[in-house]
């Protein structure tokens, strides 16, 4: 497994990373301190839950690498565990700019 995470923006109060989500095909943003994080960029897990309500509701948990999706899910990846799929350059050419900063609830 490699470098799950990347570090999109970063202050010295909060830093937030994306990962992609092979459910969205997207990235997702998770802040930190808000999210509890074990440091980990290859086998990260962060706590509480993060919950992307738009515009498809998508909500995991992420440990230890993997997103495991609930079942409030509204895509096919529900129920699942996923291997979060590793950064490159080429995911983050996929990263769209205006889910920068969306809406995200830590539940
Ligand atoms: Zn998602």
């Amino acid at each position: 497994m490699g470098i799950k995470l990347h570090l999109s923006a970063s202050t010295p109060a909060k830093s937030i990373f994306v990962f992609f989500c092979p459910a969205c095909k997207y990235m997702h943003p998770v802040h930190v301190p808000d999210w509890h994080w074990d440091h980990s960029m290859t086998h990260p897990t962060f706590s509480p839950s993060l919950l992307v309500p738009s515009p498809i509701r998508c909500h995991s948990f992420i440990r230890n690498g993997s997103i495991q999706y609930l079942g409030d899910c509204e895509h096919a990846l529900k129920n699942q565990i996923v291997e979060i799929p590793d950064w490159d350059e080429g995911t983050a050419v996929r990263f769209r700019p205006e889910d920068e900063g969306k809406e995200v609830v830590n539940v």
